[in-house]
């Protein structure tokens, strides 16, 4: 009989991804009964499905059959890729599997702020006299970045609550963003007209701090401002004097500098300013489409 190829999961992944391996793979898993480490399938391995595990360049040169490692997620941060090219060991991601889920916690978090949910549930005085929301409907969204994740939150915008929805991102030609149903806009136009400020940006050089207190302070008065992209994009000092000013009416963050938010940062005390732990992608939905999209991956590779 022949031998089935096999794969090595070290961690649980959804169990839809392992139906889809197991008639044509065999699968060794790196936990519960019957775990196997990695050294003890080393020899026989042809594929490894990781969630953020570690796969260096030591375990791949002792893994001859070695031809795939599918990462259920983005990043590579754990996996030594440029050994992985050197031995033509194929690397995969699956970068749009959580799109919708943090798309649709952008919107969540903008309905929370612009509704003043976090001054809801802590209900501390007369909160139902304090609050005087505002309809997401009809109101006006400015995208920074305008990739993956923003596209859905301007499908979601668009379509779901009739928003006019301005984008920038300077790598997107202005034709793609017009032809995906936004305006395509500079930063300081888009600041100056967004009721509700969304970040779609990854942290590098250029991002960094890329809205501090001028842009904030650019926003009209009583706009909100969520984050779901990365720490660090959004200047968090920025964002608390914006607030304690009364100028943003709320915000909300499912990602800070530092995480999780430690319990005494003064943002906490805002109750305008809801704050997620960086929850965006977690998701059955995603983490299923993760596990299978990878799944696929190795079938692929195999095939
Ligand atoms: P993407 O790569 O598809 O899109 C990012 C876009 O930002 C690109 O189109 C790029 O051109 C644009 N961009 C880069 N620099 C810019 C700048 N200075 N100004 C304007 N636009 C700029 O990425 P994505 O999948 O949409 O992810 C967006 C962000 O969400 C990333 O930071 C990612 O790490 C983060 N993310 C968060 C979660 C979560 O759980 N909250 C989950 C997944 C991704």
């Amino acid at each position: 009989m022949t031998e089935l190829p096999l794969v090595w999961i070290p961690r649980p992944v959804h169990q839809d991804a392992l139906e889809r391996l197991r008639p044509h793979t065999e699968v060794a898993c790196g936990y519960g009964p019957g775990a196997l480490s990695f050294d003890e399938v080393a020899d026989r391995v042809v594929a490894v499905l990781l969630r953020t595990e570690r796969v260096d360049g030591a375990m791949m040169r002792r893994a001859p059959l070695l031809r795939i490692v599918a990462r259920h997620g983005v990043g590579l941060d754990t996996v030594d890729v440029a050994t992985a090219r050197e031995r033509g060991i194929a690397v995969t991601t699956t970068p749009t599997a959580n799109s919708r889920s943090v798309a649709e916690h952008a919107i969540a978090l903008l309905l929370a702020a612009r509704r003043g949910i976090g001054i809801a549930v802590r209900n501390e005085g007369d909160a139902r006299r304090a609050i005087r929301g505002r309809e997401l409907s009809g109101s006006t969204l400015g995208l920074v970045g305008f990739g993956r994740i923003a596209r859905e939150v301007a499908a979601i915008g668009a379509h779901g609550f009739a928003m006019r929805v301005l984008a920038h991102d300077p790598q997107v030609p202005a034709a793609d963003i017009a032809a995906a149903g936004a305006e395509p806009v500079g930063l300081a136009e888009l600041l100056s007209r967004a009721d509700n400020l969304s970040l779609h940006v990854p942290l590098v050089d250029a991002t960094r701090g890329l809205i501090g207190l001028p842009e904030l302070l650019a926003l009209p008065r009583g706009s909100v401002v969520v984050n779901t992209s990365r720490g660090g994009v959004l200047d968090e000092d920025a964002l608390l004097e914006a607030v304690r000013q009364g100028h943003l009416a709320g915000a909300g963050l499912d990602v800070t500098t530092v995480e999780p938010l430690p319990e005494e940062h003064p943002l906490r005390a805002e109750a305008s300013v809801v704050i997620t732990p960086h929850t965006g992608a977690q998701t059955d939905e995603a983490l299923r489409r993760m596990a299978v999209e990878a799944a696929d991956h190795i079938l692929a590779r195999l095939a």
